[in-house]
């Protein structure tokens, strides 16, 4: 048994060991344990500085996970955007692949708790037919394996299914959703590196959510894994008491970007069942951004996102930085709140009124209507510029 696998198995899961390690009622541990269990390895253990810390928060279960029991369980549709048992195919030329119920650690903010966890949530039987799922689709070229926790499985069976989907010559890409290297960097061994190394390109996206994360392990992992030619990025996922503020929102993107992992998504938590006690406001996550944007390298700045409930799809938010738009120019803030216009250029898209509709003579595109993002008085804004 490898050291990751004997981690695993010395996790704390028990209704005892939660009352006895962290003075949960024994009635509520119960009810917690029904709900979603628990799982806790010794590192990420290790990782607690006192009771209700940031890490505390995301692995140890507590009773408001079992206020909104009513709430949604899949407010993504996953399931319903599931066309064969263990895929989900939402966006046009990628899908994900769910191939294990399991994870190094059972996240209290889980929006896949009804997934994840019992070993009868996700089906081995179900890969065949997603396997011929994706070998019939030749419009997917980006594979996304997930779960659980794809590095759950041991080398030898995640080594059959990346030799698998490199036999299907339409997918380009194979991406790895893992928290391992955050929750168990112990599972990023020299062995798995050069067996993904035989499957290039492989990209991981991984999943820190605060500075106290980023140790001597996890940051030997993330440079094991690029070392090994495997690009690294990060989802962070805002939480309430975790990483709710820009301070500790810029210290993670830096620390991210120092053991060469690029932060790539910011999320607004889910409105999942079980998880509402971790969601802030929107206001939050744009004050955020808006102290990254400028304040420091575009590299650290992650996209932020809302994964729209009922199976949207990631829908970008920003700070507004357009003042005022038309067909000649875009008057914009910047980071400073000074202002600057700039002036259009005439294109296909922007034909400009002397040529009129369809101006660009093969009446393919529109002319397109005069956009206000905002209302504002121009004549105050000339005068701030003069
Ligand atoms: S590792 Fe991912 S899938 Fe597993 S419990 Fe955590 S958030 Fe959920």
């Amino acid at each position: 048994m490898e050291q990751w696998q004997q981690m695993i198995r010395n996790s704390i899961h028990t209704v005892d060991q939660l009352v006895e390690k962290f003075n949960i009622d024994r009635k509520i541990a119960e009810e917690l344990d029904e709900f979603f269990q628990a799982r806790i390895n010794p590192y990420y253990l290790s990782l607690i500085r006192y009771p209700g810390d940031p890490i505390w928060q995301q692995c140890v279960p507590n009773k408001a996970e079992l206020e909104d029991i009513d709430a949604e369980e899949d407010p993504l549709m996953e399931d319903a955007m599931s066309p064969v048992p263990n895929i989900t195919h939402r966006y046009p030329d990628r899908a994900l692949f769910l191939v294990t119920s399991q994870c190094g650690l059972y996240c209290r903010f889980c929006t896949r708790k009804r997934k994840v966890g019992n070993y009868d949530k996700i089906s081995m039987k179900g890969l065949e037919s997603a396997f011929k799922y994706l070998e019939a689709h030749t419009e997917i070229r980006d594979v996304i394996l997930s779960g659980g926790d794809p590095l759950m499985l041991t080398d030898a069976m995640l080594e059959k299914i990346l030799k698998r989907l490199r036999q299907i010559e339409h997918i380009e890409i194979i991406r790895l959703g893992t928290k391992m290297p955050c929750v168990l960097p112990q599972r990023i061994t020299p062995k798995l590196c050069e067996m993904i190394k035989k499957y290039h390109p492989v990209y991981v996206n991984t999943h820190f959510n605060h500075p106290w994360e980023i140790t001597p392990e996890s940051t030997k992992a993330c440079e094991m894994l690029a070392n090994a030619g495997v690009p690294v990025g990060n989802q962070m996922v805002l939480m309430k008491g975790v990483n709710d503020d820009p301070a500790t929102v810029k210290e993670l993107m830096h620390k991210l970007l120092k053991i060469r992992v690029k932060p790539y998504y910011m999320y607004m938590a889910d409105e999942t069942k079980g998880a509402n006690h971790f969601r802030t406001s929107i206001e939050t996550g744009i004050e955020i951004i808006e102290n990254l944007r400028g304040h420091t390298s575009g590299l650290a700045i992650p996209h932020f996102v809302i994964d729209a409930p009922g199976g949207g799809g990631k829908i970008p938010l920003l700070p507004n930085y357009v003042l005022h738009q038309d067909e000649d120019k875009i008057i914009l803030r910047n980071f400073k709140n000074q202002i600057y216009t700039y002036k259009n250029f005439k294109d296909k898209l922007n034909p400009g009124k002397k040529e009129g509709k369809n101006g660009n003579g093969n009446g393919k595109h529109a002319e397109p209507e005069q956009v206000v993002v905002e209302k504002i008085d121009l004549p105050v804004l000339e005068e701030i510029q003069n």
